[in-house]
């Protein structure tokens, strides 16, 4: 498998930081504000209760519970308490429904650009990702027809992240109800990544599968997570929905590898979903002004060709006008560390090498030092 190369770039850019050097790292997919105090006190409250022992792989009940209520809540979708696996973190849970569902030679249709994990773990599995370019001029938005032209006997499953890690794209309602409308028909699993599902701009809404999943109950998957929106990534909690029987499997697949999620963590995410809605939107406020001045930034810079981002916290512009003779954006990356000491990851690790993905996850002074340097080096 191929190493991360969102992992390698941080792992650099935190050699030079702890050598003294002054990084800029955009590196990082992580909000920078701290997890919500209810969720800290829930799990200290945990631990004060003694609370560390193994819990039923699938997770502890109450925040299954709670997840099948939110998601019945907000989407309308019909799922229960064995609709539900708690995981540790998103990615563990898009690892095993792979696991679970797909096998040698089946084929995994995949929006590119896409996050760098979903081909690795499509290919761990045996199956094969068929990646569907987006187009950059149509904001790297997920459109049902190049995905459905793409789906053919072997297809298995399309893996739709909305909004999107790297590009902020994201699929509409129409287009997401169209795409699992087809594959229904067919039998094929429609697997959604909502990780970034609270962070959209500009007055957009998030189209969530869980609002398909009583119609299309065998085939609707979602994929959700407390990293982003809590700002919990080192928790290590994510979760699956989906139908009592692919639960049924996955919870299987659990059992083998990480068996439960921990057991603490678990209590603080479930006090999290209950009680940090406030300071989750003192968070999005603070990514919505970031996103504003990322954007106007790098627009600014010569050669630099930037659209606002629908959703998540990525900027990911075009900078190929920068590229030296021979270079691509990883040469170009490792440039602007050795010589601006600001981390970016390159765009080639989304096959989109004309690019690079800048986190907005990061302080406004941060940012606006940042800038300043890149206006350093292109200019
Ligand atoms: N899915 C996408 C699109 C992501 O960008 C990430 C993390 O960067 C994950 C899943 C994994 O998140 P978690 O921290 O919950 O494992």
């Amino acid at each position: 498998m191929a190493e991360s190369a969102t992992v390698r770039v941080a792992g650099k850019a935190a050699e030079l930081r702890a050598a003294g050097e002054a990084i800029i790292d955009w590196s990082a997919g992580q909000p920078d504000f701290p997890s919500p105090e209810v969720a800290v006190e829930g799990a200290r409250r945990a631990l004060d209760e003694g609370f560390t022992r193994y819990t039923a792989a699938a997770g502890i009940p109450d925040l299954r519970q709670a997840l099948a209520d939110h998601y019945s809540a907000r989407h309308g979708a019909p799922w229960r308490l064995d609709n539900v696996l708690v995981t540790v973190g998103a990615k563990a849970a898009l690892f095993e429904l792979i696991m679970t569902l797909i096998d040698d030679g089946d084929c995994v249709v995949i929006p590119s650009p896409c996050w760098v994990s979903f081909p690795e773990q499509v290919r761990f599995a045996g199956g094969e990702p068929v990646l569907v370019p987006l187009s950059a001029d149509d904001g790297f938005a997920i459109r049902a027809e190049p995905l459905i032209e793409a789906i053919d006997e072997a297809t298995r499953m399309v893996l739709i992240n909305s909004p999107s890690n790297p590009t902020g794209g994201i699929v509409s309602a129409p287009d997401l109800r169209r795409i699992v409308e087809y594959c229904a028909e067919r039998g094929i699993v429609v697997l959604s990544d909502e990780t970034y599902e609270r962070f959209l701009y500009d007055g957009g809404q998030h189209a969530s599968a869980g609002g398909l999943a009583a119609e299309f109950p065998d085939t609707v998957i979602v994929v959700g997570s407390f990293s982003k929106t809590y700002a919990m990534t080192g928790w290590r909690i994510g979760y699956a929905l989906a139908s009592a029987d692919v639960i049924r499997r996955a919870i299987a697949v659990q059992g083998h590898a990480t068996s439960n999620a921990t057991s603490f963590a678990m209590r603080g995410a479930l006090a999290a979903l209950q009680g940090a809605e406030p300071q989750v939107e003192r968070m999005l406020a603070a990514f919505a002004r970031r996103r504003e001045l990322v954007v106007r930034g790098l627009e600014s810079l010569p050669g630099v060709n930037c659209r606002a981002p629908s959703g998540a916290f990525y900027a990911f512009p075009h900078v190929a006008a920068h590229f030296r003779d021979g270079e691509g954006s990883l040469e170009l990356a490792e440039r602007l560390l050795d010589e601006a000491r600001v981390a970016v990851v390159p765009g080639v690790a989304f096959d989109a090498d004309d690019h690079i993905r800048i986190s907005f996850a990061c302080s406004d002074a941060e940012l606006e030092e940042g800038l300043e340097r890149l206006a350093v080096a292109f200019g």
